[in-house]
């Protein structure tokens, strides 16, 4: 069997003709075509007044952060498990992140985990949909509303979900999304962000723009700033995408529910939680399984790896990687974050593209269930580990790389 990959996009003769056309024709008058209608596609499907498109979701993320006035001093809050994305922005504006724990169930922030965060020098929270699943919105916003902390909600993984009825993204200040290729909707490299506030989007046109007014045309610029803007050639594909969204959320689900009835049942495993009244669209079907059978992601995705199946772990918790070793909140987040830390060594993600067929879930599940045992530790020992190693007991105290 060929090398089943992790995932990828899912494109067809509709996205060749957008991009196609965007080539030979978006140029000139014609220049921002597709931009706009990508835009108000993309608007219209979140339900937000204003799309941006930009050119990831790393400078949506930057870009909130800077037209909100985080700056040198301010503490953000984000959760200790997500992609580093969500939080190097923080990083950008000179504000200070604190590492908020993760829900054992939606592995996501929540309002209780947010609130052992606040000082009085929070200024704003970036709350992530992880793989999809969605963070507990309106508890975040309600407590964040009465600190007066501004809310980014980083979607990236998760366009096309809902909570008690809203698209994800469509929550806080600002909603973010990612573009890059392995996400649901791609545009190679690319994102967007959406918001209802006027001011705020105004504040991002300029910011994004090397500080120039909206429609300046005397090249006169008010401040120095940045450069965040998407290709025309992108935002055809973005557009095409969109048309695309329903189809390409079904073929997560569809993916996820395969997996599902394969895996759902085994008692020592745990994949993404759909939470009652959201929809989850599975952006990477995720497994969690009982540490107690001591087998750790990494000897996983090493035994995977033989069976010709790539898989991905779980986000190693921000406060343990070399990146954020000088971090003021490491030793705080390493000592308090306990569901972070012992989820995040017993979790991969598994192949999620599109284009999966059945008999590669086959294989993906049978390759799995035998190297951690069909039964878990109350059934026969998993197989032995990659590596030899055993698992860390001490979970705090993780290698560092
Ligand atoms: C992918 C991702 C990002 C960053 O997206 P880019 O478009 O690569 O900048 C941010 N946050 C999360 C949670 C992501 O998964």
């Amino acid at each position: 069997m060929k090398r089943i990959p992790i995932t990828g996009p899912s494109i067809t003769a509709k996205e060749i003709a957008y991009v196609t056309d965007a080539a030979a024709n978006a140029w000139y008058e014609n220049a921002n075509i597709y931009h706009e209608r990508f835009e108000a596609a993309f608007a219209e499907y979140v339900g937000r007044r204003h799309a941006m498109t930009l050119p990831s979701c790393t400078s949506a993320i930057h870009l909130s952060l800077a037209a909100l006035g985080v700056g040198p001093g301010d503490e953000v809050i984000v959760p200790d498990v997500t992609w580093i994305a969500s939080a190097a922005p923080i990083g950008y504006v000179g504000a200070t992140p604190v590492f908020a724990d993760i829900d054992a169930k939606t592995w996501c922030l929540t309002a209780k985990t947010m609130a052992r965060c606040i000082t009085e020098r929070t200024k704003a929270v970036i709350a992530v949909d992880l793989y999809g699943n969605m963070a507990e919105m309106d508890g975040i916003c309600d407590l964040a509303d009465r600190h007066g902390i501004a809310v980014i909600e980083d979607a990236a993984e998760a366009v096309g979900s809902e909570y008690h009825g809203k698209k994800a993204g469509s929550f806080g200040h600002t909603g973010v999304f990612s573009f890059h290729g392995t996400k649901t909707m791609t545009t190679g490299e690319g994102g967007m962000a959406v918001t209802d506030d006027e001011a705020l989007y105004r504040r991002m046109l300029m910011l994004r723009d090397h500080g120039r007014k909206p429609g300046d045309t005397g090249f006169f610029n008010a401040e120095v700033a940045f450069k965040y803007k998407m290709s025309g050639l992108q935002a055809a594909l973005g557009l095409a995408q969109i048309e695309r969204i329903e189809e390409l959320v079904a073929e997560k689900r569809r993916v996820f529910s395969l997996y599902q009835a394969r895996l759902g049942d085994a008692p020592h495993l745990t994949l993404n939680y759909e939470a009652p009244g959201t929809r989850n669209t599975y952006w990477m079907v995720t497994v969690i399984w009982d540490r107690a059978l001591g087998t750790t992601k990494e000897d996983v995705m090493a035994l995977m790896a033989k069976e010709n199946i790539d898989t991905r772990p779980f986000f190693h918790p921000l406060s343990a990687i070399p990146a954020y070793a000088d971090a003021a909140d490491r030793t705080r987040a390493r000592a308090e974050n306990k569901v972070s830390y012992a989820l995040s060594p017993y979790g991969l993600n598994l192949p999620s593209g599109a284009s999966l067929t059945e008999e590669e879930i086959d294989h993906v599940c049978a390759g799995l269930l035998g190297i951690l045992g069909a039964k878990g530790a109350a059934g026969k020992r998993p197989a032995l580990s990659a590596s030899g190693r055993s698992p860390p007991t001490n979970t705090n105290l993780m290698p560092l790389g």
